[in-house]
């Protein structure tokens, strides 16, 4: 072989057409690492190469004559050597050259681990992500379980569990709110009307306990249809109601009470009927609640001596 051609840059190689070699220069040996020309292409070949050059490469010249750029993986020494072939058909001779790609495949084979690496820390994003939403939906419904739960405590604290009317703690916070709104401005008074039903322990010795709760939901449901907003009641003992009434008209307030003392006594009963003893003050300069509410105590008291089912107003 011509010593020019021995010394290409690229393996050179004759073959005939049962693939057995006829040629090859020196580099296409020192590439194989074989100090003699090898029998068959098959012989270089690993064994998925084999098969492709069996099924593509085989197929393919016959049809055009020659093949370029195909990739081929020949084995060396239990490792594997990637190359491209070139090969023509030549006066019923295959004559062919190969060029390793040992450095492209490196390439090719570090872009491919780390398309696979970056495809795995997008699946450690996505799923962390999405473990972040279910955290994120689990601390919704949590909160929304709270406010719930906090609206129903509000609610436990502020009602009476009974009637549903305000409780004495309510009552109390108001009567002192109110207080101190008409402390900072003048003119802003406002009444405080006690009362309490009359011969209750009777009702409950008569009919029974259960017919007494019942007209204790009934007359707060009374009590609600007909004081509203910002007037406030509320049931501050066993059968024991207050309203505070915040018109700063005290006569007003006499008079919306006497309305209140009439509709309870006169409206239809499904249970039993009952009547109120009643007791109305407004607020006087210096009052302190306590003052307040003993002097409404007072007159509610006033009323029950005068032979219930009336108001006193002072
Ligand atoms: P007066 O006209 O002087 O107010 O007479 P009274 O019978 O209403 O007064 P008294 O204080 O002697 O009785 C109040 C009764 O109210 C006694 C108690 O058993 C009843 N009572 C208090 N709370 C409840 C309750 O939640 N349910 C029922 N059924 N009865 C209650
Ligand atoms: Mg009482
Ligand atoms: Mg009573």
């Amino acid at each position: 072989m011509d010593e020019r051609l021995n010394l290409l840059p690229c393996g050179y190689f004759v073959l005939t057409s049962d693939w057995e070699f006829v040629e090859m220069n020196k580099t296409m040996q020192d590439i194989l690492r074989l100090n003699k020309m090898p029998r068959h292409m098959h012989d270089v070949l690993t064994v998925p190469s084999r098969i492709y050059f069996q099924t593509y490469f085989v197929p393919s010249i016959s049809v055009h004559h020659e093949v370029r750029e195909m990739y081929l993986n020949f084995k060396v020494d239990k490792r594997t050597v990637p190359v491209l072939m070139n090969v023509s058909e030549r006066d019923g001779l295959y004559e062919g050259v190969i060029v390793q790609i040992k450095v492209r495949d490196e390439y090719e084979n570090q872009l491919l681990k780390s398309k696979k690496e970056a495809e795995r820390i997008q699946q450690r994003t996505d799923e962390a992500y999405n473990k972040l939403l279910g955290l994120l939906e689990e601390v919704e419904y949590k909160q929304q379980q709270l406010l719930e739960l906090n609206g129903e405590l509000q609610e436990l604290a502020t009602r009476d569990e009974l009637t549903g009317l305000y409780n004495r703690r309510v009552f109390q916070r108001s009567l002192d709110a109110a207080i101190d709104r008409a402390e900072h401005y003048e003119a802003r008074s406002f009444s405080l009307l006690l009362f309490d039903i009359d011969h209750f322990k009777t009702v409950n010795d008569t009919h029974g306990h259960q017919v007494g709760d019942d007209v204790l939901k009934e007359l707060a449901c009374k009590l609600e249809n007909r004081i509203d907003s910002p007037d406030l009641v509320a049931r501050i003992g066993g059968e024991e109601f207050a309203v505070l009434f915040d018109d700063p008209n005290h006569q007003n307030n006499c008079t919306k009470a006497e309305g209140l003392r009439r509709y309870i006594q006169d409206s239809e009963w499904v249970n039993i009927a009952i009547t109120v003893s009643m007791g109305i003050t407004s607020y006087q300069d210096g009052d302190q609640s306590s003052h307040i509410y003993v002097r409404a105590d007072d007159a509610q008291y006033t009323s029950k001596r005068n032979g219930r089912n009336c108001l006193t107003c002072l």
